[in-house]
């Protein structure tokens, strides 16, 4: 008789790759009832208990997080610990607690009841926000109002394990992500979630392999289920038979030897066998990677997507806002250089209130809206300029397609300067600016464009997309939209020689510059500079470290008499499986 309280045959299930590594181990399945709540009325004469007693909860919810605040700040320092405070300010903010005492007083309802509606309010907006980032946040309100609505109705949660195992759960939040932590947790898997979900953050700076956005694990895993958490691809395997645990074991500890020489990498420069250096740097989108950036070896960061700050909100930050976020930035990467991408808003990033138009990526995108707004475009210049001191920033403009273009966006960055100058605010009179290539016709006109500013840099994501006529986000053409397409690389090396002719250096923050495929290929074409997501940095510095650039240039111009796609990757992954055996290019 099978034992009904495990699965006997393998199962396999994808999720989203979170935090690097495998874990192999028997599933905790970590339950968390939602608060049951009741709506019950009060006399008028309860009302000042009422209040007591939730004061009290509050209080205790404090205590609780400061406690978690301190144990996040010793175990993973600092910047990590903010989330933590985030939580803290929700719960210190008065106006919200001022309108739920209110409610309790004025409608006469339980504690429970209106704690629930009133931050409910709040959760709910933040939950519709377009973007990843606010959805995710909305947890942080969700967690402090249950762990208010725990207080009151004085339960406790269980965080102490028995022996090692993998933690399983519809979602985790940050509290119990690192509170769990305290065990020995060997992975984390959750049913939803993405990368920038709390769980992946911290289980990224605790080094727990996770796996996020498994849908329906946490019903699917029964308790004494042995399980296998891959997190580089993101695949959760229940009941492996013998042959898949033998599989795994060995690829944990192939990972485990490649991890521990490419760490060895991180203070080399990112140069070639015959002494070509080019930039390694990073697409940064949110404070809490610059840590990891920085532990990957980093030359600085190539990409900072400033419109993170805009999406799912109402209103633009102001400029002291911008500021100080622009600074947290260039200070914590000083002397790495920071460039700063002005808002790339439209498109696939919206705002809650933007046009609603039938063809945004065509549409009112990236430059085109800064310039058609004088004064929100000199808010985010004065703040990218006031944080530029150190004269370690770089101002990137996006979905450029002409010179005018370029010109117009020039003009108000002195305008921004002049503004500060008459201010008698410091900033870097000779900051760099730069233009994205990632419109066809940027790329046509790619000399004229070298001649106005001091770098370009290659922009695939979009550029791929307007060439191709393939939408990047579309499955259905998806086969369809492809980085070895001869058009795109006559293009890339168009860009980069015409770049390089006016003298100024040409990058690529655009994916393909972090696909390991591509880097050779990209070394021959003579890109200067690579920005990569901090995951794979290491990776491809190895490749560079380890061809000749000499090599690289006749591999290129062999892979441009190629015709077809399938011929450019088949001989390349002859390269790399030659070279580069245990770098996956699949
Ligand atoms: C690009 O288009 O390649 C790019 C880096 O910008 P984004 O992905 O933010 O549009
Ligand atoms: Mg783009």
């Amino acid at each position: 008789m099978p034992d009904e309280t495990t699965h006997t045959a393998e199962v396999i299930i994808k999720g989203i790759p979170a935090s690097p590594g495998i874990a192999i181990g028997p599933a905790f399945l970590f339950h968390k009832q939602a608060p049951v709540i009741r709506e019950k009325s009060i006399a008028p004469e309860e009302t000042a208990a009422e209040v007591a007693r939730l004061e009290q909860a509050v209080a205790r919810s404090h205590k609780e997080l400061r406690k978690i605040l301190e144990f996040a700040q010793s175990k993973l320092g600092e910047d990590k610990a903010k989330i933590f405070e985030a939580q803290l300010m929700i719960l210190e903010d008065a106006v919200l607690f001022d309108s739920v005492y209110g409610r309790i007083r004025s409608e006469l309802k339980n504690a429970e009841f209106v704690v629930y509606d009133e931050i409910g309010k709040y959760h709910r907006m933040m939950l519709s926000a377009k973007d990843e980032y606010t959805r995710e946040r909305a947890h942080d309100v969700e967690d402090v109002r249950n762990r208010i609505l725990r207080n009151l109705q004085e339960e406790r949660l269980i965080s102490r394990l028995e022996g090692s195992s993998i933690i399983v759960s519809q979602n985790l939040t940050a509290a119990d992500t690192l509170i769990l932590s305290r065990n020995d947790v060997l992975g984390y898997v959750t049913d939803i979630g993405g990368v920038t979900s709390h769980t992946a953050l911290l289980a990224r700076a605790l080094k727990i392999p996770a796996v996020v956005g498994a849908r329906t694990i946490s019903q699917t895993v029964r308790p004494t289920d042995r399980m296998i958490v891959d997190g580089y691809s993101g695949t959760i395997i229940l009941n492996p038979s013998e042959s898949t645990l033998r599989r795994l074991e060995q690829k944990r500890e192939e990972f485990k030897r490649f991890e521990e020489r490419l760490s060895e990498l991180r203070e080399l420069p990112a140069q070639t066998l015959d002494g070509h250096r080019v930039e390694l740097s990073a697409n940064v989108e949110f404070e809490q990677e610059l840590e990891f950036t920085r532990l990957q070896g980093a030359d600085g960061i190539g990409l900072y997507r400033s419109e993170v700050l805009l999406i799912g909100k109402e209103v633009f930050p102001t400029e002291e806002e911008q500021f100080e976020q622009y600074r947290l930035i260039v200070e914590a990467m000083y002397p790495q250089r920071v460039i700063i991408r002005t808002f790339d808003i439209g498109g696939d990033k919206l705002m809650v209130n933007s046009t609603k138009e039938n063809n945004p990526f065509l549409g009112w995108r990236g430059i085109r809206v800064m310039l058609d707004k004088p004064e929100l475009f000199l808010d985010q210049l004065r703040a990218i300029l006031r944080a530029s001191t150190r004269k370690n920033v770089s101002v990137m403009f996006p979905m450029v397609s002409s010179i005018k273009e370029v010109r117009s966006a020039k003009r108000f960055v002195e305008e921004a300067k002049d503004q500060l100058r008459k201010a008698g605010i410091p900033f870097d009179e000779k900051i760099k600016i730069g233009v994205m290539v990632e419109v066809p016709a940027a790329a046509v006109i790619a000399e004229n464009l070298a001649k106005e500013v001091n770098f370009l840099s290659i922009g695939t994501n979009d550029l791929i997309q307007y060439l191709l006529a393939v939408d990047r986000g579309n499955d259905v053409v998806s086969g369809l939209y492809q980085e070895f397409h001869p058009a795109v690389l006559r293009f890339l090396r168009r860009i980069i020689e015409r770049g390089k002719r006016k003298d100024v250096w040409v990058g690529m923050c655009g994916e393909m510059a972090g696909d390991p495929l591509a880097t050779i290929l990209l070394l021959g074409l003579g890109l200067d500079e690579f920005s990569v997501v901090p995951n794979v940095l290491p990776e491809i510095k190895k490749i560079i470290r380890s061809v000749k650039y000499k090599e690289a240039k006749k591999i290129a111009k062999h892979v441009m008499t190629l015709e077809t796609e399938d011929e450019v990757k088949a001989y390349l992954r002859g390269i790399m499986k030659d070279k580069f055996p245990d770098i996956p290019t699949d």
